[in-house]
């Protein structure tokens, strides 16, 4: 029996949101291979010699098939799997004990203070940024000077205080004269923070600039290109938006700034 239009809208409905949870998950495609040989598909119809008439039996009726009820199986075997953050049990101490009085890059040299990633462990948001300056050098505290007063401004903007959400930077010591830290000592650094992420699985994590973002991203596309479009980190939505140094700098991309922020907050409460 053919199946009636409702059928294969209620069919093309359940296969959008199966395909809009895949996305969520971070899948960006499903090979072509696979689906023919593992989709239940009706036997193929035989072709009948031109010319000939056939005498159809007249069906019996029949009542409507019951539904099926979407299962996430059915996609199981679609593309790879997304790769998930495993659950740690670390805490922050233990990377900090760690991390000492740190000298794995040549960072340390100049620097006054580690600076640790803040705020709330807790969090369901969580901002990154490139590395501390000379006020949060001082301090040990990240994002402290004037982008870190900027950053708490913005966060004020879409709803929450400072100490609520976590703030942190891929490297933790200053580089001289605040130049971008080296792939080498982004990448020395980066893994601390990844732990910390480990730990707190929040739900966003807002990438600062192009550092923070190339380093989460593990891309070398730039800000100007990712920004205001939520990207995936393990399954952990990432937005990249501009670093607020570069907001003192370019006012005129605070308008930009506010759209990509706007997008995290309503993410986050429709998902509370
Ligand atoms: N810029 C950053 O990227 N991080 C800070 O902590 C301060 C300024």
């Amino acid at each position: 029996m053919k199946p009636d239009s409702e059928e294969i809208r209620d069919l093309l409905h359940e296969t959008r949101k199966q395909l809009e949870h895949l996305q969520i998950l971070g899948v960006e495609g499903i090979p072509k291979t696979k689906f023919p040989e593992q989709a239940v598909m009706p036997p193929p119809i035989k072709s009948k010699p031109v010319g000939t008439r056939s005498v159809v039996a007249p069906t019996p009726p029949q009542s409507r098939p019951a539904r099926i009820a979407p299962s996430n199986a059915l996609f199981d075997d679609l593309g790879p799997k997304p790769e998930k953050l495993a659950p740690s049990t670390e805490t922050f101490e233990q990377i900090h004990t760690e991390i000492g009085d740190c000298a794995r890059c040549p960072l340390h040299r100049e620097r006054t203070n580690v600076c640790h990633t803040e705020g709330n462990r807790q969090s369901r948001l969580m901002f990154v940024g490139e590395a501390p300056g000379a006020d949060e050098d001082a301090q040990a505290r990240p994002f402290v000077g004037r982008a870190g007063q900027l950053l708490t401004k913005i966060i004020e903007a879409i709803g929450y205080k400072r100490e609520e959400v976590l703030i942190g930077n891929v490297n933790r010591c200053r580089p001289p004269g605040n130049r971008p830290p080296t792939p080498e000592e982004a990448s020395t650094c980066k893994p601390y923070l990844l732990r910390e992420i480990s730990i707190v699985q929040p739900e966003v994590i807002v990438v600062l600039g192009n550092t923070a973002m190339k380093n989460l991203l593990d891309t070398r596309e730039g800000i100007t290109r990712l920004r205001g479009n939520f990207q995936n980190y393990k399954g952990i939505k990432v937005m990249p938006t501009f670093h607020p140094a570069y907001l003192l700098r370019d006012p005129s991309k605070k308008r930009e700034t506010w759209e990509d922020l706007k997008k995290v907050r309503d993410y986050l409460d429709r998902e509370k």
